[in-house]
């Protein structure tokens, strides 16, 4: 993927985000195929899954025979008709028997709305615990345009970086002062000084601060969600009027998976095509 551009790149950067940039460039070269640098700060990683056609099939037959699949290679004529009967007839759960856990990095605009679907897991980064990821999100000229008009020019695209980037230095200056405030009040006996664990009054200090940082700004997470769910979520989220940035990922999202589990791909997208021509 391509490295991030120094223009990208917010002018101030806590220790944190230097590490988590690292950690993204190993993880893509670690797992070329799965992991995707996404925007300027984005990243997307199917760090893992479990099951597989098989598995669905064999969920399936526990209704008639007790004959099992032992592995994808076994895997018949017969019973890809059976994967495809399953789909096409809405005979939902055998596919929520295989999941999925990627990794998200992406600004919290996007994941307001990932967040909308609630059949899966998310486990987020906390500002409360931590500083925020001093990186947010800058639109390219792709995401500035729509059919060739230029909406946001390159001017106020760099009057919105200099916005958001003081934004953050807002955050890491009162921080500062806090944290100043509350070495003093240690050191004068005002309040005890904690050893080990969580700072209470840093970690109010973080929640507070954390108010004003934008939706631009890039938050971390893991994402869990069985195939039946992730089927929705591509539907909604790769379809064309879906926002840009969103798509974007489920775009990745799609073709980590249709990589990993082709069969699967191809008998999702045969039954979508022909529910399209029939219109329904
Ligand atoms: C282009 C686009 C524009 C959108 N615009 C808006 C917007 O303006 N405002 C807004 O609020 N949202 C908006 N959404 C979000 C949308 O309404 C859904 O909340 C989101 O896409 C999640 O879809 P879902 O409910 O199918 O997924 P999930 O929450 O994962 O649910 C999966 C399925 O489980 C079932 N289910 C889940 N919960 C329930 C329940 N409580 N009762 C019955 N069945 C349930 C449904 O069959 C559902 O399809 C938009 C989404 C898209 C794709």
């Amino acid at each position: 993927m391509s490295p991030t551009t120094n223009k990208s790149e917010p002018e101030f950067q806590s220790d944190a985000t230097k590490e988590l940039m690292e950690e993204i460039t190993t993880r893509c070269s670690l797992n070329p195929d799965f992991a995707q640098r996404i925007g300027n700060f984005g990243f997307l990683e199917l760090e893992d899954s479990w099951g597989d056609e098989a598995t669905i099939i064999n969920t399936a037959r526990i209704s008639t025979t007790n004959h099992r699949l032992e592995n994808l290679g076994e895997f018949s004529d017969r019973d890809r008709n059976l994967l495809y009967h399953l789909l096409s007839h809405n005979h939902g759960t055998p596919f929520e028997t295989v999941h999925f856990r990627w990794r998200i990095i992406a600004p919290i605009f996007v994941l307001r709305q990932w967040m909308r679907h609630r059949i899966c897991s998310f486990n987020e980064f906390s500002q409360r615990y931590r500083m925020p990821i001093s990186a947010f999100f800058i639109p390219d000229a792709e995401a500035r345009s729509v059919d060739g008009f230029e909406v946001l020019t390159d001017e106020q695209t760099k009057r919105y970086e200099e916005l958001m980037n003081s934004l953050h230095q807002f955050y890491h200056t009162e921080y500062a002062e806090v944290c100043q405030r509350l070495d003093d009040a240690e050191a004068n006996g005002e309040i005890k000084k904690v050893s080990g664990g969580r700072n209470p009054y840093r970690a109010r200090a973080r929640e507070l601060l954390r108010n004003a940082m934008p939706v631009s700004t890039y938050s971390d997470l893991y994402w869990t969600i069985n195939f039946r769910s992730l089927m929705n979520f591509f539907a909604l989220r790769r379809k064309h009027d879906a926002q840009h940035e969103i798509r974007q990922f489920a775009e990745s999202a799609y073709k980590m998976f249709e990589l990993r589990f082709p069969l699967l791909a191809e008998t999702m997208n045969r039954v979508i095509e022909e529910r399209n021509h029939k219109g329904g």
